[in-house]
């Protein structure tokens, strides 16, 4: 089973007898070690081995009790998919509630939701989904068109939290269940220290109490597992996994500073637990220790209320939000009757569409008139796209590919660029048995 990250990176489960018992159970073969641990264990054990990791968080540092009403916040990807289905078998009468926000980010997060519901109705957990289009009227695509363009990652985290926050509030949830795990948590720490950001640093906690009356209190169960062994145990338990990567994975610091830390376990593998346990016991203590009350440096927002530290008064969400104002045309995407009505309404050629399929696929069927654009120039640097795409800088770019997922990429990587481009969506009805002779070649 192979899995493709936000941001490539991929994940692969090959299950091989590793010609020993298991060293728990010593009856089964063994088949799959732990990251990080030399412990060969058979399938069930490993899964008992992950279930037993997260109850020890939960009570070593008391995350919840039999009466709070818990909410799992659900991306439709892995980790949370195995946070939710662990903290369902361990805690069977426990109040626990799924919690997906759609996030309208194409297909990405249209298959994001239909993997969530799949989840919540093989696990019986009630789901409260919240549609950012349909109640807030944008969706974190339209961000490409704001000076955040190249940090929609984090702008992504910062909506992403207000609203979990208060979807918890407005249904009674008092603990709000994250899915950051232990290479989550250490890359953020880092990242958060090299940057100087202490206050931040100190936040990194597995349980974060709420800062004002009413506030969920947030934790983080699977702070002693790695992201291979949720991978492994989503596999391994059965969980309805829908690997789809958002188009928006960037190489961003954090990122940066997870790749670092994998390296320097590979030499050492108790790193990773060592620079956990330096972190959480001796640097944060002593944060906290030099820090001011930190309620005193927090005002309500002007706009929803929401305790912030920003002397502007708004919280950093709501700054943001503030920017889609300013934004003309947030389109990314036409359906395919909508691009033929423009084009068909069109009075001059303003626009060009490219066909980003193979080569051999869209000889034999294509747009009249797309031109060919290789794939793999979405691996490239900018420096690259802005010498292919530069001959149509004045004009209006329409992509399109099989199914409207590579071509999304491309839309998004030129419009970080500044290019009008967008996105063709489902564009089987468009293509037309394309003739050889006809066919308009590639700028490449
Ligand atoms: Fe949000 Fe970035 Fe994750 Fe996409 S990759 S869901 S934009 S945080
Ligand atoms: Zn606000």
């Amino acid at each position: 089973m192979k899995y493709v990250k936000c941001g490539g990176e991929v994940f692969e489960l090959k299950l091989t007898p590793l010609g020993t018992n298991c060293r728990y159970c010593k009856e089964k073969e063994a088949v799959i070690k732990p990251a990080g641990i030399s412990l060969p264990l058979c399938k069930e054990c490993f899964l008992a081995f992950c279930e037993k990791k997260v109850k020890m968080a939960i009570e070593k540092h008391k995350m919840f009790k039999p009466e709070d009403k818990i909410g799992v916040m659900v991306s439709g990807g892995k980790d949370s998919a195995a946070l939710l289905a662990i903290l369902k078998k361990l805690y069977p009468e426990q109040k626990i509630y799924a919690i997906h926000l759609n996030l309208g980010i194409g297909y990405y997060s249209d298959f994001a939701e239909i993997a969530v519901k799949r989840l919540c109705e093989k696990l019986g957990v009630p789901l409260i989904t919240y549609n950012l289009k349909e109640k807030e009227g944008f969706t974190i695509s339209d961000f490409i068109n704001t000076r955040f363009r190249d940090k929609i990652c984090a702008i992504c985290g910062t909506i992403k939290r207000y609203h979990f926050s208060r979807i918890a509030r407005e249904n009674g949830i008092n603990v709000i269940c994250t899915a950051h795990h232990l290479d989550d948590i250490l890359s953020t720490m880092l990242s958060a220290f090299f940057q100087g950001d202490f206050i931040g640093l100190s936040r990194l906690t597995p349980v974060i109490e709420p800062l004002f009356e009413g506030q969920p209190k947030k934790v983080k169960p699977l702070c002693y597992l790695q992201e291979k062994d949720l991978f492994y145990y989503s596999v391994l338990s059965g969980l309805p996994l829908e690997p789809c990567a958002c188009p928006h994975g960037e190489i961003t610091t954090v990122k940066e500073w997870k790749k670092w830390v994998e390296e320097k376990s590979k030499e050492d593998p108790s790193f990773k637990f060592r620079l956990f346990s330096i972190f959480r016991k001796k640097l944060i203590p002593l944060i906290k220790k030099n820090l001011k009350e930190e309620k005193e440096n927090f005002v309500p927002c002007g706009i929803c209320g929401e305790p912030t530290p920003s002397k502007s008064g708004l919280c950093a969400k709501c700054r943001r939000v503030k920017l889609l104002e300013r934004v003309k045309e947030r389109k990314l995407e036409y359906q395919p009757e909508e691009f033929l009505k423009l084009v068909g309404d069109s009075q001059e050629k303003d626009f060009v569409v490219f066909d980003v399929k193979l080569k051999e696929d869209y000889e034999k069927e294509s747009f009249p008139g797309a031109i060919w654009i290789d794939p793999t120039l979405l691996s490239k640097d900018d420096k690259t796209l802005l010498k292919t795409f530069k001959p149509y800088r004045k004009k209006r770019l329409f992509f399109m590919c099989y199914t409207g997922r590579t071509s999304f990429r491309f839309v998004l990587r030129l419009r970080k660029l500044g290019f009008l481009a967008y996105n063709i969506a489902n564009p089987k009805d468009l293509l037309m048995k394309n003739e050889k002779e006809k066919l308009v070649s590639s700028p490449l």
